[in-house]
């Protein structure tokens, strides 16, 4: 049965090649997300051009700087605890998932430490279910009606980032995304900030909607490189 787990294990470089002209058109950037998947598959992305990976994992991110091409950027999208900033915060490009001021604060700390600005998204709660992390948008508006995100010398909020529901449920996906969308032009025009500029929403299942909603920065991995295996 090898032929089933080698089509699971090759890098999709033709997908690959049609979402970057499909992006490009549209001006939205892409972060392939290369959680679980080895060395080998994220150089062969690299091969072809492609310098932003994202991952969830702190010591899985860490293990893969060390030991690839300095140049790539590493965007950390999972759910990061406070104690863990330390480890990322001397290389990492862009932090999406930052859901509390508590993180905020920390991520500051190390930046100064690191001697570094350190890029980060808010997360907002936009999905139906419960297990998805990040304001609510009555928590952001008042964050950034605080003031307090001033108050932060070495770190920068680009945007804003969100994940829809795990629905096949088009209407549900388009209110989800448009109602970030809303949010993200809300605390933009607030902030009145040249900064905020990004807004990361939008995976392999429904990174098209995504980007007619308004998303400047895709997050896809499973059409860039297969199905992910947590058992292999
Ligand atoms: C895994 C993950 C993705 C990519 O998911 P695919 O469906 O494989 O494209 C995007 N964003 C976050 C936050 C993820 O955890």
């Amino acid at each position: 049965m090898i032929w089933i787990k080698l089509a699971f294990m090759f890098v999709q470089k033709e997908a690959y090649h049609k979402i970057k002209v499909e992006l490009d058109a549209a001006k939205v950037n892409l972060v392939a997300v290369s959680k679980t998947k080895p060395n080998e598959d994220i150089l062969a992305l690299y091969e072809l051009g492609q310098r932003a990976f994202g991952e969830n994992y702190v010591q899985e991110l860490v293990d893969k700087e060390a030991s690839l091409p300095k140049d790539i950027q590493w965007h950390f999208i999972g759910h990061l605890q406070s104690n863990k900033v330390k480890y990322i915060a001397p290389f990492v490009h862009l932090i999406h998932g930052v859901d509390g001021e508590k993180l905020l604060k920390e991520i500051n700390k190390q930046a100064i430490k690191s001697n570094r600005i350190i890029s980060c998204l808010l997360q907002v709660h936009i999905a139906s279910e419960e297990t998805k992390f990040g304001f609510d948008k009555t928590e952001l508006i008042a964050l950034v009606d605080s003031g307090h995100l001033a108050n932060y010398s070495n770190l920068v909020v680009k945007g804003l980032m969100g994940m829809a529901s795990f629905t096949q449920d088009q209407a549900l996906l388009k209110k989800e995304f448009d109602g970030l969308a809303t949010t993200f032009n809300m605390v933009k025009e607030k902030l009145n900030n040249v900064h905020f500029d990004t807004l990361s929403m939008g995976m392999s299942g429904d990174y098209a909607l995504a980007i007619k909603e308004g998303s400047t920065m895709v997050r896809i991995g499973s059409l860039l490189f297969g199905a992910r295996n947590y058992v292999l």
